[in-house]
């Protein structure tokens, strides 16, 4: 039986967190079951882009201090790190508030920009992964995520959490060498069985629904999860937003690939009942994910079933980042004649529907349009 631990904490007032994390960890048998004192502990919070713990889009600073409170208590040596979308490690971490904690408590930053390549024989997608050398310097990690829905992959948790592991642009190539979606959730499995994190904790106080992971909505869902399973954790957070667990690729890659158990029968949960959480309410996409293999032939069966990035143009500020992380070359959305002074506009023959570009815009400017065709094929 795989363990997930449910609490409810109503804010992020620091006693408040602290006591929900301290008690979320004994429940799983106290600290002492994940880390021994002197042990070096990679912290790996959600650090996507700069936004402010307000916008939900990362780890909020006062999970990662109890976390990390926890675990310096027991004698861990801590790091932490991510590596953001675009910009600097440490200017992300500044702008979201870790890197201020972080600093109070001697917590140092590791390198997220430099990797190493790392041969991984059992992997199912990636034999040979470049992980970041802060990863591979520390001892065990920590996961310490947000909880997100995601244009691509549904939902964005426990698991996707480790995407954060491959330094820098390395990421944005990943996108175009597995552009189907079930080669890039094997991928992510890979990862995690690689680093194999110790504990999976998730930051779902302050949530964020509809078109996340960086333009969604917050969602005052008042949740701490924890657990040694992400593919659980991820499958008991679905369960909560009244999403089939088996709707979400990196869930169903992970079961397979025995990084943990997405049923019902084989978890168990701990702390306050699941019941009391449930939110239908939550924007989240609850269709089921048509993937498809991008090729020529296949270009015309995809653009009328797979979702599309859409530039709403009175909301584009004309910054540019949808245009500097597209990862397709030729640009599959680029300036207009290249006129910065109007907004980018897609190429959809292209678009590989990575959704790079939606899940990094800072305005919320890009949505996913769903086809006609796959709205009359998924009525009821
Ligand atoms: S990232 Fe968003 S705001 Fe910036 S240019 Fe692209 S659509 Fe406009
Ligand atoms: S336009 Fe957007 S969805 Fe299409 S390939 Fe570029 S980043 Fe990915």
């Amino acid at each position: 039986m795989s363990k997930v631990v449910i609490l409810r904490c109503d804010s992020y007032d620091y006693e408040k967190v602290r006591a929900v994390v301290i008690k979320a960890v004994d429940l799983l048998g106290g600290p002492g079951i994940f880390i021994t004192s002197g042990e070096k502990i990679l912290l790996k919070p959600n650090l996507l882009s700069a936004d402010s713990p307000e916008k939900c889009v990362t780890t909020h600073p006062m999970v990662f201090r109890a976390v990390a409170d926890v675990f310096q208590r027991a004698g861990a040596i801590l790091s932490y790190g991510d590596s953001p979308a675009f910009q600097s490690p440490g200017s992300v971490a500044r702008k979201t508030g870790i890197a201020e904690v972080a600093n109070q408590m001697s917590i140092e930053l590791a390198d997220f920009v430099n990797g190493e390549e790392v041969s991984f024989p059992q992997a199912i997608q990636n034999k040979r992964l470049t992980i970041a050398k802060g990863v591979l310097e520390a001892e065990g990690v920590i996961s310490i995520a947000k909880l997100k829905t995601h244009g691509f992959a549904k939902m964005t948790g426990a698991i996707k959490n480790q995407f954060g592991c491959i330094p820098g642009t390395l990421k944005g190539e990943f996108h175009v060498k597995l552009p189907d979606i079930e080669s890039f959730a094997n991928m992510l499995v890979d990862i995690n069985r690689y680093i194999k994190p110790r504990l999976y904790v998730m930051d779902g106080i302050m949530a964020m629904e509809g078109n996340g992971p960086r333009g969604g909505r917050p969602f005052n869902m008042k949740i701490v999860l924890l657990s040694t399973d992400p593919v659980a954790l991820d499958a008991t957070v679905c369960r909560i937003v009244n999403l089939e667990p088996q709707y979400v690729p990196t869930i169903v890659a992970g079961h397979r690939a025995g990084l943990g158990t997405y049923l019902e029968d084989d978890i168990e949960l701990l702390g306050d009942p699941l019941e009391s959480f449930t939110s239908s309410d939550f924007n989240v996409k609850r269709e089921p994910l048509i993937s498809y293999k991008p090729r020529k032939t296949l270009n015309m069966l995809r653009n009328a079933i797979v979702p599309k990035p859409v530039i709403d143009t009175d909301k584009c500020i004309k910054c540019g980042i949808c245009v500097k992380m597209c990862p397709v070359i030729p640009k599959a959305v680029n300036w207009q004649d290249d006129n910065r002074d109007k907004p980018p506009r897609h190429m959809y023959k292209n678009c590989i529907r990575c959704f790079c570009c939606q899940e990094l815009c800072p305005e919320s400017a890009i949505d996913l349009k769903v086809p006609i065709i796959r709205k009359i094929l998924l009525r009821k």
